[in-house]
């Protein structure tokens, strides 16, 4: 009985997120009166569900079933088939419109609501820039981090003023503009991830220093309800942790101020390094 109840409680967060998810599915369902909602946060949910579920089962590919299932489910289905531009600019774009539709409820759900819960959970388990960074070789970084975050900003920016410029030019056709937007996008980040991962020797070096999104993503993970806590009790200052984390985290700090505490991608490489399991 003890190991039944067991057993079950370790597939709770598992199940908690699939169940978070079909909430939202049925809700903008009946509220959109939109099939597409129940089968498209429901597909997002057992992914993620699946994926926690192998994590506890101790597969070690488990984060990067769920990079795959969603991140390729986003880029090719929704972003090249259906024509969604799910990019920064799709979102400003369905912003100006005032279109209620995939690229702003998905920003809203996944990357400025949803981080009050579940942190940059997106980051290490569906975006489909990092399921390819995460292949590359530099998993650790290989030097300490630079102060380039300013860029974030700029690329922000840049995205915003691209969208603004076109609106305000009045200019034509601009679903087709948004999607052709989308894949040169795609191609540009892709590029320019893979650059920066070789030369500054980590697989992440994107996320760190580029990627606009993150202004949503750092101030609305601060507050974040999933977090990797540090029991003080346990830890021996041995330092694993923070050798294998790929975002530069002080993890055994449990403050919401600790160093870098708004780049926790929820990767657990950190916990899984920890010889006495204290994470
Ligand atoms: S920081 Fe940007 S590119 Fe990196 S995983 Fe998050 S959303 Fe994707
Ligand atoms: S290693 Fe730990 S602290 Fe670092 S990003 Fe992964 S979960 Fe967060
Ligand atoms: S690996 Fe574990 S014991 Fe070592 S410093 Fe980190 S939390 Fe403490």
């Amino acid at each position: 009985m003890k190991e039944g109840a067991r057993k079950i409680k370790k597939f709770i967060i598992p199940i908690l997120m699939w169940l978070i998810f079909e909430g939202v599915a049925v809700t903008l369902w009946l509220t959109k009166d939109n099939a597409f909602y129940l089968f498209n946060f429901s597909y997002i949910g057992t992914s993620l569900a699946v994926a926690l579920a192998l994590y506890q089962l101790h597969y070690r590919h488990a984060r990067r079933v769920a990079q795959f299932l969603v991140g390729t489910y986003i880029l090719v289905y929704l972003g090249l088939i259906c024509n969604e531009n799910m990019q920064i600019e799709g979102f400003w774009y369905y912003l100006f419109t005032g279109v209620f539709e995939a690229a702003t409820i998905h920003y809203a759900v996944a990357k400025i609501l949803g981080p009050l819960v579940f942190g940059r959970g997106w980051c290490g388990y569906a975006c489909w820039t990092a399921m390819i960074l995460d292949l590359l070789p530099y998993k650790i970084p290989r030097y300490p981090r630079k102060k380039w975050g300013w860029i974030r900003y700029l690329t922000f920016a840049l995205s915003l003023v691209f969208v603004g410029a076109l609106f305000l030019a009045h200019v034509g056709n601009m679903e087709k503009i948004m999607f052709w937007a989308f894949i040169i996008g795609n191609v540009a980040y892709y590029a320019a991830g893979i650059a920066l991962a070789f030369a500054l020797k980590d697989n992440r070096a994107f996320c760190k220093y580029l990627c606009p999104i993150t202004v949503f993503l750092k101030p609305m993970s601060y507050f974040s309800l999933l977090r990797i806590q540090c029991d003080q009790s346990k830890c021996v200052s041995c330092g694993k942790c923070k050798r294998v984390c790929p975002m530069n985290v002080d993890m055994t700090d449990n403050s919401r101020r600790r160093k870098n505490g708004t780049e926790c991608i929820l990767c657990f490489e950190c916990a899984k390094a920890c010889p006495k399991d204290a994470l």
